[in-house]
């Protein structure tokens, strides 16, 4: 018999009647024997996030400051779960151990992590099943990414019978210290024990019924859409649409295991399935998703089309830097380089001057607050009309498009907007393919 994992998202494990609702998604479907849980979130909107209570308690211990306040609510959360579950995992000393840390300097890193290890601790302990410390069988690299040793790492721990709990989040860099993934990271987690126990499927389980096509607190009632494939949601993950983190899918894409996106409080809906293909001739497009946050240079420069070198110097001189950028759309005499505004922190001046000075362009010039919207689809590239579509809802609603980048994947056309009309544009490219 094949075996499925079930990641288990931060609403999903907010309370002990969320729990509840977990053991019954495990105990109906004897292939789930792998349980990787988040620390518990939000119970209702203006509920606190344990995650985000550590940070605050590690940001106050840092500068000399009591972080007795925001402590005290993270121990009566999880004593609370303890005892509605009525489990006997011995809580008071775990957690006075926490705080010691927490006197005692402990990283950002090792402070976040106690979340999820207290999570899993209680829901192994309620469960019945065995507890796998991820800082045992998780490696990451020093700059925070997943190490591929930790499939073979990981993989003899969760040998055996019955069910195991290994909770999301955290492993170990390489000077052996803990470390966490990017936020959202337990999806990551997720997929490395899919990928060790070479799973049948791998179920993330969330508060919504799977893959969206637009986010919901943009379209709020944007349908859930059956089936996508990886380079589509990867495309759709990247650019925003924060339900499953963009790094998650790559060691499961890598093993073939499907991805399954579960809602925790609506089990019977199928979810929206992860594969490597799909027949896109009924929905070409699977969903639009975007980030504000952007800036753009604009170099403009007389027959730049017959100077040759003239790209890769420009992206030179962004490397020299230390600067990543995102997307570089190309007109006969101009070029645009589109930046996440954190990468330029601060470098702006510079890497301006540096570009003049090397370049000489007739024009030069920075645009900030910009959004980037991308609408995906493997059935884009081969559909007439698709372009026309969208580019006619977005004039219709007033909005003017600032840059337009097809990707070389051809499974999308970005457009680069200001901030101010996000929004309204991601409205109406939504309407424009689903109604
Ligand atoms: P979890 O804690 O279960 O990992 P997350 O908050 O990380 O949950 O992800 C689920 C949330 O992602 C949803 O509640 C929704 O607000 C948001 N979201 C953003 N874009 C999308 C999308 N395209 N489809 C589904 N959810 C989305
Ligand atoms: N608890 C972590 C966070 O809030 C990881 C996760 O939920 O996936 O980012
Ligand atoms: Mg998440």
């Amino acid at each position: 018999m094949g075996s499925v994992v079930c990641k288990f998202g931060g609403t999903s494990v907010a309370s002990a009647a969320q729990v509840r609702k977990v053991e019954g998604i495990i105990r109906s479907d004897a292939r789930r024997r792998f349980l990787v849980p988040s620390a518990p979130g939000k119970r209702y909107p203006s509920d606190k996030k344990i995650t985000d209570l550590l940070y605050t308690c590690h940001q106050l211990a840092e500068q000399g400051l009591s972080f007795a306040e925001p402590y005290q609510i993270i121990c009566d959360r999880y004593l609370e779960l303890a005892r509605e579950l009525e489990v006997s995992t011995s809580l008071e000393s775990e957690l006075a151990e926490i705080e010691r840390q927490l006197k005692s300097g402990a990283s950002r890193d090792y402070v976040a992590s106690r979340g999820e290890y207290l999570s899993g601790r209680i829901i192994a302990d309620y469960m019945g099943a065995r507890f796998v410390d991820p800082a045992d069988g998780i490696r990451l690299t020093a700059d925070g990414h997943l190490d591929p040793a930790s499939y073979a790492l990981l993989a003899p721990l969760l040998q055996g019978e019955g069910l195991f709990v290994v909770p999301g989040f955290y492993g170990r860099g390489p000077d052996g210290e803990i470390r966490t993934f990017s936020r959202g990271g337990s999806d990551i987690t997720g997929a490395v024990v899919a990928r060790a126990v070479d799973a049948e499927v791998y179920e993330n389980w969330t508060d919504v019924s799977g893959l969206l096509m637009a986010d919901p607190r943009i379209v709020p009632d944007a349908q859930p859409i059956r089936e996508v494939t990886y380079r589509e949601l990867r495309e759709l993950s990247y650019m925003g649409a924060s339900v499953f983190h963009e790094e998650a899918m790559f060691p499961v894409r890598q093993a073939n295991i499907p991805i399954n996106i579960r809602n925790t409080n609506a089990p019977e809906e199928p979810g929206t399935l992860i594969t490597p293909a799909r027949d896109a001739s009924s929905t070409p497009i699977v969903g639009v998703a975007g980030r504000t946050g952007f800036s753009m240079v604009y170099i403009e420069k007389e027959l730049m089309n017959q100077e040759r070198g003239f790209g890769r110097k420009v992206l030179d001189i962004i490397e020299a830097h230390g600067i990543s950028f995102e997307h570089a759309p190309t007109g006969i005499d101009s070029m645009c380089v589109i930046f996440a505004d954190k990468e330029l922190d601060g470098k702006t001046d510079e890497l301006i001057a540096d570009l003049n000075r090397a370049l000489k362009p007739d024009r030069i010039g920075l645009v900030h607050g910009l959004a980037l919207i991308a609408t995906v689809g493997e059935g884009m590239a081969f559909r007439v009309g698709t372009a026309a579509r969208l580019f006619t809802a977005i004039a219709n609603n007033g909005v003017n498009v600032r840059i337009i980048a097809q990707g070389s994947s051809e499974i999308n056309i970005i457009i680069g907007v200001e901030e101010k009309d996000f929004v309204p544009a991601v409205q109406a490219i939504y309407h424009a393919f689903v109604e």
